[in-house]
């Protein structure tokens, strides 16, 4: 099998999960996380009809989205505050912001560009020392102080959930399920209209997520590569 018929599997998976779930098959949109792949597996994802990658590092996104601007491209990794303007410059959708002086950062290098960037806010639901995100009861600051900035647009949250276990990781995403309906609850009319994603579950658990109610999931192995088979 090969990236195309990888990437063809899945979205019929997504779609028959998606059924199997109750839910509209358009609500889910998957991102192939072209991250340990070239250029050569992008065009193929891209000819298999993927429309949504997902890059954590700026090395990665920067020329990768410049050879396929008709793709749209998110960044799912670790922020650094000197890569903020490329990375702005790039992603379409930033998944992985969880501090504050990089949304000031981030404010700043979209008003350069004319742009209104769009992130959403990482949360570490499982408390796993190794996960970043902010704690859950730190989000709703965050997302308010963010919907502050001008050039800065909170679409909903992110998380990753602990490897191993499907019950756990289910969990996980329906505690950022309920998070995020809280915090919309808070928030003024005009911010809660747009803040409606929840990018959640990677290729061994994003049907949990789908069930838990994710409307982007990422997913790397499951389409690039051949020992996920
Ligand atoms: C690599 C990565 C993924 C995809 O993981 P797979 O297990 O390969 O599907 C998803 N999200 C983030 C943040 C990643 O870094």
């Amino acid at each position: 099998m090969g990236i195309a018929q990888r990437y063809e599997r899945t979205l019929k998976e997504v779609h028959e999960t998606c059924e199997a779930a109750g839910r509209d098959a358009r609500s889910v949109r998957l991102i192939a996380v072209s991250k340990t792949v070239g250029e050569a597996g992008v065009r193929a994802a891209l000819e298999a009809g993927a429309r949504d990658f997902g890059e954590n590092r700026p090395d990665q996104i920067v020329p990768k989205s410049a050879a396929f601007p008709q793709a749209t491209w998110h960044f799912i990794g670790n922020i650094q505050s000197r890569r903020i303007p490329e990375i702005v410059a790039s992603a379409t959708l930033i998944h992985s912001l969880f501090q504050l002086r990089h949304a000031e950062k981030i404010d700043a290098a979209a008003a350069r560009l004319n742009k209104v960037q769009d992130v959403l806010i990482e949360v570490n639901v499982s408390g796993e020392e190794s996960k970043s995100g902010c704690k859950p009861k730190e989000a709703y600051a965050l997302v308010a102080a963010c919907a502050a900035l001008e050039h800065v647009r909170v679409r909903g949250l992110m998380t990753m959930a602990p490897q191993g276990d499907a019950q756990v990781a289910r969990a996980c995403f329906e505690r950022l399920a309920q998070l995020e309906a809280d915090i919309r609850a808070q928030l003024a009319p005009e911010d809660a209209a747009a803040f409606n994603e929840l990018s959640m579950g990677m290729s061994e658990d994003w049907r949990e997520a789908v069930y838990a109610g994710a409307t982007m999931i990422r997913v790397g192995r499951a389409i690039f590569s051949d020992d996920f088979e």
